[in-house]
């Protein structure tokens, strides 16, 4: 029997007000029926939030954080289930989606491990001065489609664990997998600390508006943060925003290119280049341009290109239809102004397949190289003065990430400290971890997410100044 789909709205599953198609991006077909809420229903969730916030709030660090780790063991216990869920809404292969369901259990325990102790400012002559830190209320936590349980997870531990009730809402197109994380919370958590809404798109805008959500902590677009950071102001609520990449990738002239190649089209290709830090264009040295090039594009007809539930898929169709659009409209261009090495066109085939494509002599001004591809899709660019392509490298109005990849590492690191983006990592990509804070310059964001920086990112400071009365 199919899954009933049901919204979590004060400790109760509900029915939406209709429901909508979700659609494998395997194969292009419905699979499924999400619940639709209706801004009624939002309200509902947003005052369920709010009653249940002052006895979340009061209940001691430890209870919280107790729940938090069962939230995560039963996570656990049904992570076949969720990872083949995430597979067939979201499209990666299935143990890329184990691989997100248990960084999603490890997230939620690092973050049940983390506590805000008060901090002693001063303590002289009587005059105490501490910051405590307080929960903020009801947070909206609004995700993208690319990994949609992992950037909830990232958003749900920190503001459970200090205090906060949360009002969840997924992308339209990957809206499953936070249901069913809805129907294992809804066990556990007391009534309204948790909700979860789903919707096309439409209530977005009703919850960065609204005046009882003190917090919205956003990942998607760049061009989305925008009208949250706006629809949030009129309030003067706090925002994350977690937005696009273009990170670069810089490939030294001491590396042993085959070696290096092969870590480049890992980092560019994983998810089907649907990572906001996913290498989104290489700069290599003139002098081993080709043989990178051809290490890439070997690499690239080697991949497994199929539907993430085929044993031994290594690469899986785009999320959606539009997604799936905008890339190959990038694709047509990069034809017409680059030299496409492997791939090139999407597959002769239902779903929104398009194969690892690698394209080289394009000009830094290709929208290949400026926009972000959210695909798979390498650009690979040449150079040969490190300070020109540490200059174009950050010639760029994103800021999120980027590599640099170096035998010699001092020399190496002294180049990812003039990448003006949150994370730089030497010889190895994606080490995101729940522990290490994670924020992008620029247009890639505000405040951040992860480690203890983003903990505070769900508190307010609150200083105490006391002194002795005198008579
Ligand atoms: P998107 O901006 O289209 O959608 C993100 C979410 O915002 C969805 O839930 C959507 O329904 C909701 N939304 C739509 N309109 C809204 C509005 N007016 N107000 C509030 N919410 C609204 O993003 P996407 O296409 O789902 O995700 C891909 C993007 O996310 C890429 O740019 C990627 O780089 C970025 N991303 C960033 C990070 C990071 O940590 N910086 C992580 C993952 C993805």
């Amino acid at each position: 029997m199919k899954h009933e789909f049901k919204l979590l709205i004060d400790g109760q599953s509900r029915d939406g007000v209709t429901t909508f198609d979700v659609v494998n991006p395997a194969t292009g077909e419905t699979f499924a029926q999400c619940p639709k809420a209706d801004a009624a229903q939002l309200e509902e969730a947003v005052a369920a939030a709010r009653r249940a916030f002052p006895a979340w709030a009061a209940t001691p660090v430890e209870a919280r954080a107790a729940l938090v780790v069962a939230l995560a063991d039963a996570l656990e216990a049904r992570a076949a289930e969720f990872a083949s869920l995430l597979t067939s809404e979201q499209g990666k292969p299935l143990d890329q989606a184990m691989y997100e369901i248990m960084g999603s259990v490890f997230t939620l325990r690092a973050f049940a491990a983390m506590r805000v102790e008060p901090k002693v400012l001063r303590e002289e002559g009587g005059n105490s001065v501490v910051e405590h830190r307080t929960p903020l209320g009801v947070v909206g936590a609004i995700t993208p489609w690319n990994f949609p349980v992992i950037l909830l997870m990232n958003k749900l531990g920190p503001a459970l664990v200090t205090g906060n009730c949360v009002v969840a809402k997924p992308a339209p197109t990957t809206p499953l997998t936070t249901l069913l994380f809805g129907e294992l919370a809804k066990d556990i958590l007391p009534a309204g600390v948790f909700n979860v809404l789903c919707d096309q798109n439409e209530l977005g805008p009703l919850l960065t508006g609204h005046p009882d959500i003190a917090k919205i902590a956003f990942t998607g677009s760049t061009a989305t943060g925008k009208k949250v950071m706006a629809a949030a102001a009129d309030s003067v609520k706090r925002v994350t925003l977690e937005l696009g990449g273009n990170d670069a990738a810089i490939v030294l002239d001491d590396v042993n290119p085959q070696a290096v190649a092969r870590k480049v089209y890992q980092g560019a290709m994983a998810n089907a280049g649907q990572i906001c830090v996913a290498i989104k264009r290489a700069y290599v040295p003139s002098s081993m341009y080709d043989e990178f090039c051809d290490e890439l594009a070997r690499l690239a007809n080697e991949a497994v290109v199929d539907d993430g539930s085929k044993q031994g898929a290594t690469i899986g169709p785009v999320q959606n239809r539009m997604q799936f659009e905008k890339v190959v409209s990038l694709l047509d261009s990069a034809r017409a102004e680059g030299t496409v090495l492997a791939g090139g066109a999407p597959l002769d085939r239902p779903g929104y397949f398009i194969p690892p494509t690698i394209v080289r002599d394009l000009g830094d001004d290709a929208a290949l190289v400026r926009e972000e591809q959210f695909g798979p899709v390498l650009p690979v660019l040449q150079y040969d003065d490190i300070e020109d392509v540490i200059a174009r490298a950050n010639d760029s109005d994103y800021g999120l990430g980027g590599t640099v990849w170096g035998r010699d590492v001092a020399r190496a690191t002294e180049v990812a400290k003039r990448i003006d983006t949150g994370t730089v990592w030497v010889n190895q990509h994606l080490a995101i971890d729940a522990n290490i804070p994670f924020r992008g310059s620029k247009q890639s964001g505000i405040g951040g997410e992860l480690g203890e920086a983003g903990l505070l990112e769900y508190t307010q400071a609150h200083i105490i100044n006391a002194v002795p009365l005198e008579d």
